[in-house]
């Protein structure tokens, strides 16, 4: 699609429905009836960054932080590998504490003992850090773009350039990851031609893994009074991504069940083209010992989706979860013309 029609078409609110059927087909057709589970273990809510959407970011002074040790981040993947679930994502937020050495022991270890994939969404690291989890083990790594404005990012992160974050975006790929992008829809300020410039990224970087949320402001922000992202842009938005990568792993975020608790991320499968879910696996580690601190608020009132609720998402869009590691379709070849 080029620039003007990937613009109309997020536009065209009474086109929408027809929209959301082209994007089904698409899912049908290249990624089947079946959907990819993905067990996420939150081990660390520290950040030294300071993003203005976000709970985490370091001003925050009213949250309980807290870090999880190398065994009980081990433990908790070793758990999600027990449940049939094929892919651990380690996730956490941009959190030094966790050496280059800890994490490659970490990802080794689970690796070693159970048959999943590792996905990482760590933020930034330095290149040398990058390599080392990829030749531990590390197979796929999530980097959301957040924004193809280079204003808005900028005024979101603060201290920080899209041109850097594009650019180990193209790292991870470089290295041999399968590589994750993605956006937040409804920033404030955020216009729908930087929404296109958003989908025009994904068609033309093609990544292996998209994640596609709402802004929703947490109450801790700068940007409380900000209003929340709306579900049908975004759905219009899930839809045109699902439209122009045809193959790529695309997530129901656990933000679109904050923002619907009841329909979004049915209404991300059935609409929006989804085939991936990411239910929080924390819980796993709770009824092993009772002791994490567990906020991993990156928007007010997240919500913790469990196995058993992300089965039922998958239960009512009539999708059963595929068995296996789920690595990327485009990894195999089916990259479209
Ligand atoms: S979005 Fe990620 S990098 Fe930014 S403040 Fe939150 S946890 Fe940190």
């Amino acid at each position: 699609m080029d620039a003007k029609d990937i613009l109309a078409a997020l536009q065209d609110e009474m086109g929408q429905e027809a929209l959301f059927q082209k994007a089904d087909a698409v899912r049908a057709k290249h990624c089947g009836n079946v959907a990819q589970l993905r067990g996420v273990v939150h081990f660390s809510n520290y950040c030294c960054r300071d993003d203005l959407y976000c709970g985490l970011r370091k001003s925050n002074p009213d949250i309980t932080r807290f870090r999880m040790t190398g065994d009980q981040i081990v433990d908790t993947a070793l758990a999600i590998a027990e449940a049939g679930l094929g892919t651990v994502v380690l996730q956490s937020g941009e959190d030094s504490h966790y050496t280059r050495q800890m994490l490659c022991s970490i990802i080794r270890r689970i690796v070693a003992q159970a048959d999943v994939a590792v996905t990482l969404s760590l933020g930034e690291r330095p290149i040398d850090d990058l390599r080392a989890f990829r030749d531990a083990g590390a197979t796929r790594y999530l980097m959301k773009h957040e924004t193809m404005n280079p204003d808005l990012y900028a005024r979101m992160r603060p201290g920080l350039r899209l041109a850097d974050r594009i650019r180990t975006i193209e790292t991870l790929r470089e290295l041999g990851y399968q590589t994750g992008v993605g956006n937040v829809v409804g920033l404030p300020g955020q216009t729908d031609a930087d929404l296109a410039a958003d989908i025009a990224f994904f068609q033309d970087f093609q990544p292996d893994m998209v994640n596609i949320g709402p802004f929703i402001p947490h109450a801790d922000t700068p940007l409380r009074h900000e209003a929340t992202g709306d579900m049908d842009r975004m759905l219009r938005v899930f839809a045109l991504a699902r439209i122009v990568t045809q193959n790529t792993h695309l997530a129901a975020a656990n933000t679109v069940a904050t923002l619907d608790p009841d329909n979004g991320q049915y209404r991300a499968f059935v609409q929006g083209g989804a085939n991936v879910i990411m239910p929080n696996c924390n819980p796993f580690l709770k009824s092993k010992t009772d002791k994490i601190e567990y906020e991993f608020q990156i928007t007010t009132k997240k919500r913790y989706v469990s196995v058993d609720e992300a089965r039922e998402v998958l239960r009512r869009a009539g999708r059963d979860a595929a068995p296996g590691r789920g690595d990327s379709l485009k990894m195999r070849g089916e990259y479209h013309d």
